[in-house]
């Protein structure tokens, strides 16, 4: 019997065309045109605009055969001006060294389309940043969001943390401070990056005062202020518009963006238009001046699986398309965000519609979580949402902990979310066709083949507990490891079958156990916090909140939950009590 495999022409993402020949099952790249690196449109999805950045140049410029004019005088200061005007900058040439599937040209050409962005402040290019690019021509990324929060954690360990996301592959990191020290904390976190830094500005221009004093010369001044910091990009919910707000009423969870909940409140006490709508255009002076990108926020993102694809996010959708146009107008660079929780069979339908409504602008997406039920799990359940979000279109996917929707991620929740997403975002990238994509899962087939227990760890993603994990078991070198042992181990037995036959042994050839290494400290500590917390340990977490915050033992909610005490009481408990759990918040600085 033989089969018609469904080949579209994507390449092996081997760059050896290792192994079987199907390689890939997307559609063929089309680097340069709209749909770069894609999967195959189910039937019923929407299909690309036939418009690109190119459709919406700023007042004055021309075409100008392969690229533009701008009037006399102009100084292009963004990488979008800079590609549109046919220049490749130092950070294209880099990136295109980061990804060798593409040219500096390539590069160029996906930012003048505005399929691909490099968030890259030029302040921030003066200290340690590495530019990436974002785009679906471009490899899968991931972000990472951290921030102090006024209960918990602080300068120093945020930037402990930032380290950390670096180490375990976060492309980008968005520092979402709420808490301690504000602008200590985001110029550290920028000093100390190598990847770029994104803020949602709207978190400073509240601290220490009430929404609805929000106003034009706040905002403009906070991004500013942000902007000459360094920061890379700035999540801007202008989307969100007064005529939406009755769209949420159904829900079942209401808006659920920080940024959205805020910007409808202000809306609903003024009776006016979201004021990143109304000053759109002053915001991307702002954000021109230092090439600060825009990544367009998804405030009413739905919250749950019921309220996916619902008339509230599909209009903020539309609101986003035509702000990807007014900001490329503005010559600022865009990427928007998408949505949190949607069903499995939505995914595709959600990115491919965005591919439409905005032109190509890249997708940075939130998971999606594709089930609720699973709080503790979310990595895993988003995970499995941003691996198809990936795969049909979303250029970077942004991380969720196991501490989603429950308390702020710690260091070792930062490491479990981002190796989730590199998961996700590499599986996409592979399924893709991307151009060598591939090649480190075949190197480290042939080791895992080859029982080259070494060369396995050496090619893990986290060789440490690649490595502590095997020797947890059988800390000896040997031709089989302890899931299976000697007489059933089926690769083994293949070995002797094929004499490694297929070459895939690469000179290596194991005769007889040895000793393994002995586990690092670190590998120890690994296998140690397997163990889940003693019943002890539990007992003491368990009691640390409730005795600050709860008077009354048998009262069901805590003294600071706002349905039990009036707000004011429920912030001073808070302040008095919750707050003194960590070092107490210091004011933070003038913005
Ligand atoms: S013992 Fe089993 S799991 Fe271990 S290498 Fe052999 S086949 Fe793989």
């Amino acid at each position: 019997m033989s089969y018609v495999l469904p080949l579209r022409g994507a390449p092996n993402p081997s760059s050896q065309n290792a192994g079987t020949k199907p390689g890939s099952f997307s559609i063929a790249p089309d680097v340069g045109g709209a749909r770069a690196y894609s999967s195959p449109d189910s039937p019923g999805m929407p299909q690309p605009s036939g418009k690109t950045a190119w459709d919406f140049l700023p007042e004055g410029w021309s075409r100008a055969g392969q690229f533009a004019q701008a009037p006399a005088g102009f100084e292009p200061i963004t990488q979008l001006e800079h590609a549109r005007l046919g220049l490749i900058t130092p950070a294209m040439r880099r990136v295109a060294q980061r990804e060798p599937h593409l040219s500096a040209e390539q590069v160029r050409d996906e930012i003048a389309a505005g399929r691909m962005i490099i968030p890259a402040n030029i302040i921030h290019l003066k200290h340690q940043l590495d530019p990436m690019a974002i785009g679906r021509a471009s490899l899968t990324k991931i972000n990472a969001n951290m921030g102090a929060s006024p209960i918990s954690s602080g300068t120093e360990e945020e930037v402990e943390k930032l380290r950390w996301a670096e180490r375990w592959g976060a492309d980008t990191v968005m520092d979402l401070s709420t808490g301690g020290d504000l602008d200590a904390t985001r110029r550290a976190i920028i000093e100390n990056a190598r990847v770029p830094i994104g803020t949602v500005p709207i978190y400073s221009m509240i601290i220490g005062r009430k929404i609805e004093e929000l106003n034009k010369q706040l905002i403009l001044d906070t991004l500013e202020h942000q902007a000459r910091q360094g920061v890379d990009y700035f999540t801007i919910h202008a989307g969100v518009l007064r005529a939406h707000i009755p769209l949420v009423q159904k829900r079942l969870i209401g808006i659920v963006s920080r940024g959205g909940s805020l910007l409808a409140k202000w809306m609903l006490t003024h009776k006016a238009e979201n004021p990143m709508y109304q000053y759109f255009e002053e915001i991307c002076a702002v954000m021109r001046r230092y090439d600060v990108s825009f990544s367009l926020g998804d405030g009413l993102r739905p919250g749950g699986l019921a309220d996916a694809s619902d008339a509230a996010q599909l209009a903020e959708l539309c609101a986003l398309g035509e702000l990807t146009e007014r900001a490329w107008r503005q010559g600022c660079q865009v990427m928007v965000e998408g949505p949190g929780h949607v069903p499995f069979d939505q995914i595709e339908y959600n990115m491919k519609l965005q591919r439409s409504v905005c032109h190509g602008a890249p997708f940075y997406v939130l998971g999606p979580l594709v089930t609720d039920i699973f709080p503790g799990y979310d990595h895993i359940t988003s995970a499995i949402g941003a691996t198809a979000a990936g795969y049909h279109g979303a250029s970077m996917l942004c991380y969720v902990t196991p501490k989603e929707h429950l308390g702020l991620p710690k260091k070792d929740d930062v490491k479990q979310g981002c190796i989730a997403y590199k998961i996700a975002a590499h599986a996409a990238d592979v399924a893709l066709g991307i151009p060598g994509s591939r090649d480190r899962d075949d190197e480290l087939t042939k080791a895992r083949a080859a029982l080259n227990w070494e060369r396995h760890f050496e090619l893990s993603f986290d060789p440490d507990t690649a490595r502590a994990y095997h020797d947890e078991d059988l800390d000896v070198d040997t031709d089989f490891c302890a899931m299976c042992g000697h007489d059933w181990c089926s690769v083994r037995i293949s070995k002797e079958i094929q004499e490694i036959g297929s070459g895939k042994a690469e000179g290596f050839e194991r005769g007889v156990a040895v000793k393994s290494a002995a586990l690092t400290s670190d590998q120890r500590e690994i296998l140690e916090k397997r163990g889940v917390l003693s019943p002890e340990e539990i007992h003491k977490l368990a009691n640390k909140t409730r005795k600050a915050v709860r008077d009354d033992d048998a009262a069901s909610k805590a003294s600071c939950h706002s349905d039990y005490v009036e707000r004011t009481d429920a912030e001073r408990i808070q302040e008095e009590r919750l707050v003194q759990l960590r070092p107490k918040a210091q004011s933070p600085a003038a913005e």
